[in-house]
């Protein structure tokens, strides 16, 4: 009895330790924030968003208090406009570009699109109206930001558009993958609705592939397009993975976005393995999670990690320990299956490859042994390529290849973006780029359908 209370008040605190850690501006700060813009002409922040947001028009409106307007100007351009006000690096974009740089601090961009987005989230808008629907079927498998980006630039063009999604909830990676301290739940599904209120339809638990067919899609609709993302982290490829404390990092997050939070990680020394975007998410959950030490493992140098920088200082405040130029070699456990240790290798860099990153080598004899109680694998994602292959298209790798500029697989009818068609040295998998190419692929579609070229 005095155990399962403590277990419930420890479990409360974890729980606490995933609400949000930015606590946004508040309508003073945001005015202010709002009255130092000097709503440049042909303002360079524009260029620098790549879903082209009128900033300075959506600034001024907040400046002259009419907080929707602002939230429409931002939304219109960006139909995930709330969750990139949250996990945008602003300062590799809009902000970067700010004129503002050159004498005092820029714009704080990302915190004001927070504001006036919250507003409407809080204030529970419906921003855009319905067009009737009177164009062709369009099938859209994943609900992430590329495949809810087309969705609604469709919808608000008349097309019929479904939106096939594996999960419970559509969303992608903002609503199950980007953790929850930097961006709610919440966020991400109040996305979704402002999608289904202009009639798409969101099928999901609908794994497509498994509960429906590609045949059967590609036979029921005009036009396909694939937005499925990337899937699991890959295996580490070194023995010992099958032991009990082994996670993989996107399931770990997920469980922590889905009301799942354990205290398996209290008090445990915990390494993480890869140091991307969720490496990073990794580290700073297991923290949140009551683990004693965090260490993320990472083959190259600092210079090569893909994490940006806001994810690095966010990873260094929260006691995340870096050892770079490590390499795991093997993952140790007890009598019991549990991990115990692991052994690493040191590595150094050699020369550049093709995608111009220096190649890390072994540096033979250097392994040692650290003491752990769990490992995180977050190396990357892997590829749906059975689901690419089944609808027939060309792939490098998994990665669909695309017409640069209609974002047409090789079916004329089929259609891809976002983290699909990342990667081999092509494109930034970021939520703003999908969000963009989720746009560029509708207009896209729309253009090729008044020409006559997707008939037939
Ligand atoms: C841990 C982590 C942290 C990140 N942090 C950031 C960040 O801070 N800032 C940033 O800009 N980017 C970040 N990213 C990258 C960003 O989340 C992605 O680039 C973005 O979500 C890609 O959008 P997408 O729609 O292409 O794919 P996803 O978001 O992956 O969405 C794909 C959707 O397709 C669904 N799906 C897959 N297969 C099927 C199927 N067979 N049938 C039906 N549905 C299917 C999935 O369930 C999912 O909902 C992060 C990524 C990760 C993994
Ligand atoms: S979407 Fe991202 S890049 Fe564009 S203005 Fe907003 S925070 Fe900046």
């Amino acid at each position: 009895m005095e155990k399962s209370k403590e277990m419930k008040v420890s479990l409360g605190t974890l729980v606490d330790n995933f609400l949000e850690v930015h606590p946004g501006l508040s309508q003073r700060q945001a005015q202010e924030e709002a009255h130092r813009c000097l709503y440049c002409y042909d303002a360079p922040c524009i260029q620098a968003c790549p879903t082209g947001i009128d900033i300075p028009a959506f600034i001024k409106k907040i400046a002259s208090g009419n907080i929707k307007g602002s939230a429409m100007t931002i939304m219109r351009s960006n139909p995930v406009g709330a969750s990139c006000a949250r996990v945008c690096p602003t300062e590799e974009l809009c902000e970067g570009a700010c004129v503002l740089n050159h004498s005092t601090n820029p714009i704080m961009i990302g915190d004001l699109q927070r504001y006036a987005t919250d507003w409407a989230i809080q204030n529970k808008q419906v921003l855009f109206q319905a067009e009737q629907k009177k164009g062709k079927t369009v099938a859209v498998v994943g609900g992430g930001p590329a495949g809810l980006s087309a969705a609604r630039e469709l919808a608000l063009l008349g097309y019929q558009v479904t939106i096939f999604e594996a999960e419970e909830q559509a969303g992608g990676l903002n609503t199950y993958g980007i953790v929850s301290f930097r961006l709610p739940p919440a966020i991400s599904l109040w996305e979704v609705d402002q999608v289904k209120s202009l009639g798409v339809e969101i099928r999901t638990n609908t794994r497509v592939g498994q509960d429906i067919s590609s045949a059967e899609i590609t036979e029921n609709y005009d036009i396909v397009i694939l937005a499925i993302g990337m899937a699991n982290v890959p295996m580490l490829g070194v023995e010992g993975e099958e032991l009990e404390g082994v996670y993989d990092a996107l399931e770990l997050i997920k469980a922590t976005k889905t009301d799942q939070i354990t205290s398996d990680l209290v008090g445990k020394r915990v390494v993480v393995i890869g140091a991307g975007n969720t490496a990073i998410d990794g580290a700073t959950c297991a923290v949140r999670l009551g683990a004693e030490n965090v260490k993320i493992l990472y083959r190259r140098t600092q210079a090569e990690m893909t994490a940006y920088h806001f994810e690095y200082e966010f990873a260094k405040q929260d006691g995340v320990e870096f050892r770079w130029l490590t390499a795991p070699k093997r993952i140790i456990g007890d009598e019991q299956g549990k991990v115990t240790r692991i052994e690493c290798i040191r590595m150094e860099l050699g020369e550049a490859s093709s995608d111009g990153r220096r190649q890390p080598i072994p540096v033979e004899g250097s392994e040692y042994i650290l003491p752990v109680d769990a490992v995180i694998k977050a190396i990357g994602q892997l590829r749906y390529i059975e689901l690419i292959e089944a609808f027939g298209l060309e792939h490098r790798g998994g990665v669909v290849q695309v017409n640069q500029t209609t974002f047409q697989t090789s079916k004329p009818k089929i259609f891809a973006c976002g983290d699909v068609i990342f990667g081999k040295g092509r494109g930034e998998a970021m939520v703003v780029s999908a969000a963009q190419q989720g746009k560029e692929t509708a207009y896209a579609i729309h253009q090729l359908e008044q020409g006559g070229d997707l008939d037939g």
